[in-house]
């Protein structure tokens, strides 16, 4: 095989890495140059079949030592292409990452910014591995739009509930009628709870902010990059390869308040999409950047909530400040200038409660849900 051949083989086996198949493309091939040195590329082979293997798997499915092994995943797992971490019977996996979600992209923009030619290039090219994407969306619409919209949901809201103007807190309903029965584990609904639950806890940049500080298109919202959370074996591997630091409960929580303040929504990820499970990080987004968010949706956004914004048309003044405020354009006012939400695209955040000069904002608490919202079809 050339080694143009196993780049691409290479790119097919990363293409399925994760949850989104990625065109096997030029682009794809440009920006797996940046992170695979051409020695590595019969490595990268060894997953084809199993992308997640032990040392002992390694071996045999790589033909090389323990410490060949060793020596390809300390270089590799340092450019975010190989995830090494015990799992939780002490065995050390070797996962290889996709390329975005989560995996390189993110990895390679969540440690401190570098804004120069090799990171102006790999940006350049994730932006058009991003439309490629965006257009085999766009052309199989009314076939990949419904397939992806029954799909599990990425992430988790963890609500705001204090308001600020009136430095009180938001008021919070319990829903019994919606409020399901269960035997099962009821994931964090504070931050500050969910903080007080790991022992290991990293912080590193917001891998969507400095992808649009790169390509000179800075964040509205906020100046704040260093807002993005790992936990227990994420904050492990992230802080072992200088992508984060580790922190306090204390600074942790420190950095939270203040994304509050800058209307940032608080969403927590959790192992195969199951809350469940313990979370393994938590991102503080703006509406600008993020690439999980309705502004740069290519994908369905799925989101996991258990609450919902409802007002008090008493204490609405007509503002507009929840509409301004809100990320996924749920909130509006109607011809009497109270203000509503749309159900269908409430992440229930809280932001709107958290801004509003009354505090006229409810947070209803029911059954956890999916929110889903479609990306817009090109006219
Ligand atoms: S998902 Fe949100 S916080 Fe995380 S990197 Fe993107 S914008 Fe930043
Ligand atoms: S921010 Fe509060 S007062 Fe202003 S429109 Fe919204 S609900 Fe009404
Ligand atoms: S209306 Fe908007 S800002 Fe308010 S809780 Fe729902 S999604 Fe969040």
């Amino acid at each position: 095989m050339t080694i143009d051949e196993k780049y691409k083989r290479a790119g097919e086996i990363i293409s399925t890495a994760g949850g989104t198949p990625l065109p096997v493309n030029d682009t794809l091939i440009k920006l797996l140059k940046f992170f695979i040195n051409e020695d590595e590329l019969d490595f990268i082979a060894a997953f084809a079949e199993k992308k997640s293997q032990t040392m002992e798997q390694l071996k045999q499915s790589s033909g090389l030592s323990e410490d060949e092994i060793n020596k390809k995943v300390k270089d590799l797992a340092k450019r975010g292409v190989i995830f090494n971490q015990p799992n939780s019977k002490g065995i050390m996996v070797f996962r290889l990452l996709p390329l975005f979600n989560v995996g390189t992209f993110e990895y390679n923009f969540m440690g401190k910014l570098v804004i120069d030619d090799r990171n102006k290039e790999i940006a350049g090219l994730f932006n058009q591995m991003f439309a490629d994407l965006n257009n085999m969306v766009q052309d199989n619409y009314d076939v990949i739009v419904p397939m992806l919209m029954a799909g599990p949901a990425i992430d988790r809201t963890v609500p705001v509930f204090e308001n600020k103007p009136k430095s009180e807190p938001v008021k919070i309903v319990i829903n019994e009628k919606l409020e399901e029965a269960r035997d099962r584990v009821v994931p964090s609904q504070r931050v500050e709870e969910l903080i007080q639950k790991f022992d290991e806890i990293a912080l590193g940049h917001c891998f969507c902010r400095h992808y649009e500080d790169i390509k000179g298109t800075p964040c509205k919202q906020t100046d704040a990059r260093e807002t993005c959370f790992t936990f227990g074996k994420s904050a492990r591997f992230t802080f072992e390869q200088g992508f984060s630091r580790l922190i306090t409960k204390e600074e942790a929580l420190k950095v939270l308040k203040e994304a509050e303040e800058a209307g940032l929504v608080h969403k927590a990820y959790h192992p195969n999409f199951d809350t469940t499970k313990d979370e393994t990080s938590i991102c503080n987004c703006c509406r600008c950047c993020c690439g999980n968010g309705v502004d740069h949706m290519i994908a369905p956004i799925a989101n996991v909530t258990s609450f919902m914004a409802v007002v008090n048309d008493d204490l609405c003044i007509g503002c507009g400040t929840c509409v301004k405020k809100c990320h996924t354009y749920a909130a509006y006012l109607n011809d009497d200038k109270k203000a509503r939400r749309h159900d269908d695209r409430c992440i229930g955040c809280g932001v709107c409660a958290h801004f509003c000069p009354q505090n006229a904002i409810t947070m209803v608490k029911g059954a956890e849900r999916i929110v889903r919202i479609q990306p817009p079809k090109r006219k």
